[in-house]
């Protein structure tokens, strides 16, 4: 999935001060794999791509989140906006009752989501819909929506499977406004697949009917399917929302992105099972988290991170044994003090230092940093690798090149002294630990 792909990308730009765009390169062609792979549109995939890698590239790495965590960050706020903002909200018609078609291909969900949308309707806006059986064609679909309705204690209005769907709205919506019912929810026919005389119905109850919504339910486990359909009934019916059905199943949602700028309709609920109150709003960032598999990017991320910080600290610990820390190590330490944070922390995160005495006095503040950088700087390599050739003579030549003082460059050089006894000091406590079997 997305989060192995992007953990090997991420500990190769750990440490960046900023998201380069051979970094957000990388880390897109993972994303667009991974969006594929969640049955996401190719056309939506490719602007989209291309959308947030323009946005991410160049972004300042915020401290709190590793340039990996950023571009992540990036994707799902991009997925987001795609998929717009919650809109649950049903429309009420200016003169009651409020005509709600439901629409899709058959075994969608569309009875099944008639009765939870009654429900909801009542439950949440108080309200009296009427349930209405259209669906003359499927075997047992009238039976269907009635044991929903004695289920959730509703009216049911069916005229059998003799009168035609047109003729069965045009008398719901007379009984309804006799009832006083308020929702007019009509559950029509699906076919296997789309075709005219399935539309040419569907198109006919919408003129007589004039519902103030068409809800098109489509199942999110068909994926590209789901985005197909969606665009048909869209372009022959015109829809105004979309419920997304079994996402309580294994699905990753990608059709919800695909659908969403497929169709430029929301996304208004979604179905969560098969019980009458698994219908949930939709939320788009939660989707986006889905679609990312955020739950477990997340999680990796941290993992990915301490595997890396451990990959550091064995590294230096391993030079530390040996007293083989050099300037070098130690200016490519200072280089990442202001990311990794201060080389005291650093030192600090090793097992066992916080019984080292006097890591405390190993503090260097920001200028510090600077003019420590530009002694070791003027250093010759061997100088680096030796520093105990450093002579007078030599000291004298790197403060000129410098631009420090002699007395600066020679309290680094008894620093970094000190520093490598303490090192050596705690490798041994180390090393002592680990004969004995315990972990300090
Ligand atoms: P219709 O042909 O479009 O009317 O589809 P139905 O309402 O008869 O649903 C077909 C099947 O899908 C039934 O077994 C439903 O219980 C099931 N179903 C509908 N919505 C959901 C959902 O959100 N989650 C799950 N798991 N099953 C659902
Ligand atoms: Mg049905």
């Amino acid at each position: 999935g997305l989060a192995d792909r992007l953990q090997n990308t991420m500990q190769k730009i750990r440490g960046k001060g900023k998201v380069s765009e051979a970094d957000v390169k990388e880390m897109m062609r993972e994303v667009r794999l991974a969006l594929l792979e969640a049955d996401v549109n190719f056309k939506v995939v490719k602007s989209f791509v291309k959308k947030v890698g323009e946005r991410a590239v160049g972004q300042e790495v915020m401290k709190s989140l590793t340039p990996g965590q950023q571009v992540i960050k990036v994707v799902k706020e991009e997925l987001t906006q795609l998929m717009g903002g919650e809109q649950s909200q049903i429309a009420v018609a200016k003169r009651p009752p409020t005509v709600i078609m439901m629409v899709g291909l058959q075994g969608a969900g569309k009875t099944t989501t008639t009765g939870k949308l009654a429900n909801l309707l009542r439950k949440k806006y108080n309200r009296n819909p009427l349930l209405v059986a259209a669906d003359i064609y499927r075997p047992a679909a009238i039976k269907q929506l009635q044991t929903l309705g004695k289920q959730l204690n509703m009216p049911v209005f069916s005229l059998g499977d003799q009168v035609s769907p047109v003729e069965i709205a045009k008398q719901a919506i007379e009984k309804a406004k006799e009832d006083h019912c308020d929702y007019v929810l009509i559950d029509t026919a699906g076919r296997l697949h789309i075709d005219e005389n399935l539309m040419d119905e569907l198109k006919e109850i919408k003129e007589l009917a004039n519902p103030e919504e068409i809800f098109l339910v489509v199942d999110a486990m068909t994926g590209q399917d789901a985005v197909n359909v969606a665009e048909s009934f869209n372009e022959q019916l015109g829809i105004t929302g979309v419920v997304l059905t079994k996402l309580d199943g294994d699905t990753r949602g990608g059709a919800a992105l695909s659908i969403r700028s497929v169709t430029e309709k929301p996304i208004k609920f979604v179905g969560m099972g098969e019980k009458m109150d698994a219908l949930e709003p939709f939320h788009p960032e939660r989707m986006a988290s889905r679609i990312l598999g955020m739950g477990d990017v997340l999680t990796l991320i941290e993992k990915a991170q301490t595997a890396v910080d451990e990959e550091k600290a064995k590294e230096l610990e391993q030079k530390m044994r040996t007293m083989s820390f050099t300037f070098d190590d130690f200016l490519e330490q200072l280089a990442q003090v202001r990311s990794m944070g201060p080389l005291d922390e650093l030192l600090k995160m090793l097992p066992g230092a916080n019984k080292i005495k006097g890591l405390n006095n190993v503090q260097f503040d920001e200028k510090q940093i600077g003019h420590i950088e530009a002694i070791i700087k003027s250093m010759t390599k061997e100088e680096k690798a030796h520093p105990e050739i450093i002579n007078s003579g030599r000291r004298k030549r790197i403060a000129r090149g410098s631009g420090r003082t002699i007395q600066e460059v020679n309290r680094l050089l008894k620093q970094f002294e000190e520093m490598k006894k303490m090192m050596k000091q705690m490798s041994n406590m180390q090393a002592k630990g680990k004969k004995k079997g315990f972990k300090l």
